[in-house]
């Protein structure tokens, strides 16, 4: 198939997705997807029909504005279109449109350009609404509609308090349209769904869906109720406006809408320069969340009336102002293909490769898709459209496919059976979301190991970054952790571009390494789930390498009180202790200076050798402390508390009345303890 038949394709399936999503937001008030990836699709669309104009088709909904009009409204047709407003998706697309408008200005020989050209104003994520007035009095009011006629929803309108049903200026115009954005603040959407979650009613999906539904309702109390609002945010019309002052600014205008009663937005701002444009973004960006009504973005305005003639309107938008989006958390864009990476667990992440976007503020192109299982899940073929987001903003990941848009006969990418790296057959445990890499010697595997060695939250050796690391592998200097320690001035003289004073201050960095705390160095060994916290957490717990395996191979249940330690990382150091070239790594690592336990005195002083890292069981009464509060002693020097009595149990604490654990304990040699030796102990004395 060539290029334009392809992309004929594409357009009838990207029409039919717009045009059902069209339905759900502006007829049924239920959004399908997220504004965001239909922002995405739309400009795909739009991407397509200007690269091939005779693609595009008079139904397009590119041609069309807003929705249809619902029934049980008579119809208003607007004295000017409704009109949408262009969307730039970053700082750049919006900079490209202030120099398009300063050329056609200048084209128009308007070369008095001033500081304060454009005006700023919050972008209300609500419904846009016209209103007439006749003589001060409102007469009028109507949705957006289809841009050129709205619904008459005047009767609706007159419970919005915001709204004034009379202008409150002497001598109003003859005739004044105004338009501006009805709303729900957050405060009252949360109580008008809570209300519905009550009734068993289904619940809005955000307060724009809430308040369109609402100016639809057939019974005004019901719009009373809602507590709507509304900001005024335009002087459209007004017949003898050239009665009232100077209102050739549109900054002046939002003045006289105060002045005549309207509630307006009171965050606007004429811009000087680029530098106040880009701190009033970056300002809002964030701000945002911190204000009681959603807004989706920033509308920025021509200030001068004139100019806005000049510049006029195209078919869907005016050509005056431009709406920046707020940075989109999800987005949709076409895979180009997968590939899979090894980790130093020898995990396998199967990672989309995809036609770059702007995603939350920065441009993207590859996302996680995290493991075998969600691979699977997630089915994706060639050529699929997908939809990425930031996961905490921080990682992109495919959230789904739009199957919708799969090209017919394309083929399901298939997850590798052998390892990308070294070809060994990969591995996958039934308990786990992970397929492994488990040939010990895969370069991947390796390399890996190395990096995480001597990263950042790890050992922080300078000097040793990822290329050094790959150079050092392949030149066969390094292969392992230990042949870090083995690094020497005329290895390292080797490699290319390293002179003198690298090699000396890099030897001085992996010196320095080795006096790094104990708790660095166990998570530095990148055993399978320990992260540095959990690291920290076994680290205060045991105060050597030593301890902590015996713990892992003899004494399980002492890991498992730990906080954060879990079954997964039990068995993790338990594989990890099993295996002799780990054994190995630690004597040799040790031999070099590397040692693996707390090298701080304090910490042994403050240890107290009767409870740290002994288990105890308490039964009985006592006649000094409750229960909790030795429960609480012992867990603060380092001990566990048990509930029943086994082998490993070391103390059992008896009051009176003991009962049955204390014959358990008997039986099993158990030493037992009373109130006064468990105080001695506290004294950290036999
Ligand atoms: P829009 O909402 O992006 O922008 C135009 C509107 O902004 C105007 O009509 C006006 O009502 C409003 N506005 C708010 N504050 C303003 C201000 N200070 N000055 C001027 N205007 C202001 O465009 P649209 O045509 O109304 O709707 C298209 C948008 O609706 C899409 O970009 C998408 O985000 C959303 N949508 C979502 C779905 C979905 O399925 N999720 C479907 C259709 C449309």
């Amino acid at each position: 198939m060539d290029r334009e038949s392809v992309n004929k394709l594409r357009i009838i399936e990207l029409k039919k997705l717009i045009d059902d999503a069209n339905y759900s937001y502006y007829t049924l008030d239920k959004p399908e997807i997220a504004d965001s990836l239909y922002d995405s699709l739309y400009r795909e669309l739009i991407t397509i029909e200007n690269d091939f104009p005779n693609l595009k088709t008079e139904d397009s909904p590119t041609n069309r504005l807003g929705g249809q009009i619902s029934k049980g409204f008579s119809k208003v047709i607007h004295s000017i279109p409704l009109y949408s407003l262009d969307n730039a998706f970053s700082y750049k697309e919006l900079k490209d449109w202030i120099n398009k408008v300063k050329k056609i200005l200048r084209e128009k020989n308007q070369t008095e350009i001033s500081n304060n050209f454009l005006i700023a104003e919050l972008k209300i994520d609500g419904n846009a609404i016209a209103l007439k007035y006749e003589n001060g009095i409102l007469k009028n009011a109507a949705t957006r509609g289809d841009g050129k006629e709205g619904e008459n929803i005047t009767n609706n309108v007159k419970r919005i308090r915001s709204i004034p049903l009379k202008l409150r200026i002497k001598n109003p115009p003859k005739i004044l349209e105004v338009r501006g954005e009805a709303f729900i603040s957050n405060k009252s959407f949360k109580l008008i769904n809570k209300e519905r979650e009550v009734n068993n009613e289904t619940l809005f999906a955000n307060p724009r869906n809430a308040c369109a539904g609402s100016l639809r309702q057939l019974d005004p109390k019901i719009v009373a109720k809602r507590n709507l609002d509304f900001f005024a945010y335009q002087v459209h019309y007004s017949e003898d406006f050239h009665n009232h002052k100077s209102y050739n600014y549109h900054s002046e205008r939002l003045k006289f809408l105060k002045a005549c009663g309207f509630r307006i937005n009171d965050n606007s701002k004429l811009l000087k320069d680029f530098e106040e444009l880009d701190k009033y973004c970056k300002f809002w960006e964030k701000e945002r969340k911190n204000i009681d009504y959603e807004t989706d973005g920033i509308v920025f305005k021509v200030n001068n009336i004139y100019l806005q003639k000049i510049l006029g309107f195209t078919q869907k938008a005016p050509r005056w102002s431009i709406a920046l989006k707020f940075p989109a958390e999800e987005v949709s864009t076409k895979i180009k293909d997968l590939s899979f990476q090894i980790g130093r667990s020898g995990a396998i992440t199967p990672v989309a490769n995809f036609e770059p976007v702007q995603l939350a503020g920065t441009i993207v192109s590859r996302a996680t898709l995290h493991n075998f299982d969600r691979f699977e899940e997630l089915n994706i073929h060639n050529h699929d459209t997908i939809v990425v987001r930031k996961a905490g903003e921080i990682i992109p990941e495919v959230v789904k496919v739009i199957n919708k848009l799969r090209v017919k006969g394309s083929e399901k990418f298939l997850f590798p059976i052998v390892c990308p790296s070294c070809g060994e057959n990969l591995q996958k445990n039934i308990k786990e979301a992970a397929t492994r890499c488990v040939n010990k010697n895969c370069r991947s595997i390796l390399i890996g190991q190395l990096k995480h060695w001597v990263s950042k939250p790890a050992m922080n050796i300078d000097g040793l970054g990822n290329k050094i690391i790959e150079q050092l592998f392949e030149a066969k200097l390094i292969s392992n952790i230990y042949d870090i320690y083995n690094l020497n001035y005329t290895k390292l003289q080797s490699l290319e571009r390293m002179g003198d004073k690298s090699i000396s201050n890099l030897l001085l960095a992996i010196e320095n390494s080795k006096t790094k705390s104990w708790d660095k160095k166990l998570y530095a060994l990148g055993i399978n789930h320990i992260g540095e916290v959990t690291a920290k957490n076994i680290c205060s717990k045991f105060n050597s390498i030593d301890k902590l395996k015996k713990a892992s191979l003899i004494n399980p249940e002492m890991l498992e009180s730990i906080n954060g330690v879990g079954i997964e990382i039990v068995d993790a150091l338990r594989n990890w202790f099993l295996d002799k070239n780990n054994i190995t790594l630690i004597d040799n690592l040790i031999s070099k200076g590397v040692n693996f336990d707390f090298n701080d005195n304090l910490f042994l002083q403050e240890t107290n050798s009767n409870i740290h890292s002994k288990q105890f069981v308490i039964t009985g009464k006592f006649q000094k402390f409750k229960r909790d509060q030795i429960v609480e002693k012992i867990e603060e020097q380092g001990g566990f508390v048990k509930s029943a009595i086994s082998k490993s149990i070391n103390h059992l604490i008896a009051g009176e009345k003991p009962g049955s654990k204390l014959d358990k304990a008997k039986k099993l040699d158990i030493s037992i303890i009373n109130e006064l030796d468990f105080i001695n102990f506290l004294k950290n004395e036999k």
